[in-house]
């Protein structure tokens, strides 16, 4: 990697990270941590919180769903239920290294974010619950990252992956999984 590590971080989630607590693997085996290449983090509010987390959904299996040329597929919002704030947490048309670096969201039509707003589902545990903590592992292995731009080094990333974990029960979902290169 070029850049200091502090760059590699997917912009929409820059100071909204803490790091994962130790011998806490929220990935399972499913997601191997292979070292170098992956960032993880457990999401953090800017109020503080990490388990209050709703989330909305939807991917292209929706009726009336637009996607772009390439990509624009998936898409999961999530929003802190104690302030407020809103994340536009992964959407595989504008997020990552074919998004950005390759800039395949210019070949998005233009109501893509507007339309498919209309359609994201809330996202309910099977316990009845709606709040999550949210974990995001992602992978920059797009190999020779030399000469891209800086602003665009925290989207340089080949997959994307995250997980939320019910406030309640503690059972876990996958909220994302996307190839982005
Ligand atoms: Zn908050
Ligand atoms: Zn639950």
């Amino acid at each position: 990697m070029n850049g200091s590590n502090s760059d590699f971080v997917p912009p929409q989630l820059r100071d909204l990270c803490e790091p994962l607590a130790d011998g806490d693997n929220p990935f399972g085996d499913c997601v191997a941590d292979d070292g170098n290449n992956t960032w993880s983090c457990r999401v953090k509010c800017s109020c503080g919180e990490t388990d209050t987390f709703t989330i909305r959904m939807g991917n292209s299996s929706l009726d009336g769903w637009v996607s772009g040329k390439f990509g624009g597929d998936q898409r999961t919002d999530i929003q802190c239920e104690d302030c407020g704030l809103a994340i536009p947490f992964f959407d595989d048309g504008l997020h990552g290294y074919n998004a950005v670096v390759c800039d395949d969201r210019r070949l998005l039509p233009a109501e893509y974010r507007e339309r498919n707003a209309s359609l994201l589902k809330d996202f309910t545990c099977d316990c009845g619950n709606r709040t999550f903590s949210v974990f995001v592992l992602v992978r920059y292995d797009c190999g020779d990252l030399e000469g891209i731009p800086i602003s665009q080094i925290g989207d340089s990333y080949g997959s994307f992956y995250a997980v939320a974990r019910c406030s309640s029960c503690q059972k876990m979902e996958s909220i994302a999984d996307a190839e982005t290169a």
